[in-house]
């Protein structure tokens, strides 16, 4: 049953560069070895959703130590995955078994870069278009040789806004759900986003955050007090309980 949303929104500052890689078909010829991800309207960087929202998932199912299955063999990818609709990885962000499946109760928006962020990178000189490079020499794990590769990724201080939205479903489970997001947002800032973390990239940090929570009476007779911003997750959540108590 649909109780509500809560959308949580800032900014999310790049502490070191950051790669996210583009699918092979984006590559432009005579471009370098590993592009990133690029608006394809406006041609700049951005973060999918998707990157952001797998990522603080793979970070909880590691928190809460929870069993994980094979997706995939090559590249190997492991997550968790069940039909118990009250666990709280599958509630959370969804699941899809032979059972059934349980629908996300988050939302991870494409982050794009801040209008200030665009206008900084519009003048660095780099070769290449808001972007940097680097050189890395990658390993080839079957031939063991090292071969150098240009990796493109987006300045460090550069500013994304995001935006998590959380659908109420069981008041019950608010308070536990909530505190998971932000769970994963904290242990996220003490790991790494994108890709080649452990040389260094993808440390990011979140501030400005604004928690708006919209109760169904918001939606359903446009009432104004069903609607509120907050500065902490914690006051949100003491909002979505009170009504209980009427
Ligand atoms: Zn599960």
């Amino acid at each position: 049953m649909l109780l509500g949303k809560v959308i949580i929104k800032g900014e999310m500052e790049l502490k070191t560069g950051l790669h996210i890689g583009a699918s092979k078909e984006t590559m432009k010829i005579g471009g370098i070895d590993s592009p990133v991800v690029r608006d394809p309207i406006t041609d700049f960087p951005y973060i999918p959703g998707s990157s952001l929202k797998g990522k603080m998932r793979s970070l909880l199912e590691r928190l809460l130590n929870k069993a994980l299955v094979e997706v995939s063999k090559s590249p190997e990818i492991k997550i968790h995955v069940c039909s118990d609709k009250d666990c709280e990885i599958c509630r959370l962000f969804g699941s899809s078994t032979k059972e059934g499946n349980i629908p996300s109760r988050v939302i991870v928006r494409d982050l794009q870069l801040t209008d200030a962020s665009q206008k900084d990178l519009e003048n660095i000189d780099t070769g290449l278009k808001y972007t940097e490079w680097k050189f890395e020499n990658v390993i080839d794990r079957i031939t063991a040789q090292a071969s150098p590769r240009q990796i493109e990724r987006v300045p460090a201080g550069s500013k994304f806004d995001f935006e998590i939205i959380y659908t109420i479903e069981n008041k019950e489970q608010v308070e536990e759900d909530l505190g998971n997001i932000k769970k994963c947002t904290e242990l996220l800032q003490d790991d790494y986003l994108g890709g080649q973390g452990s040389r260094g990239y993808g440390k990011v940090e979140f501030a400005n955050t604004k928690v708006t929570v919209k109760k169904i009476e918001y939606y359903l007779e446009g009432k104004e007090e069903a609607k509120k911003e907050f500065d902490e997750i914690g006051d949100a959540i003491e909002f979505i309980k009170q009504d209980e108590d009427n």
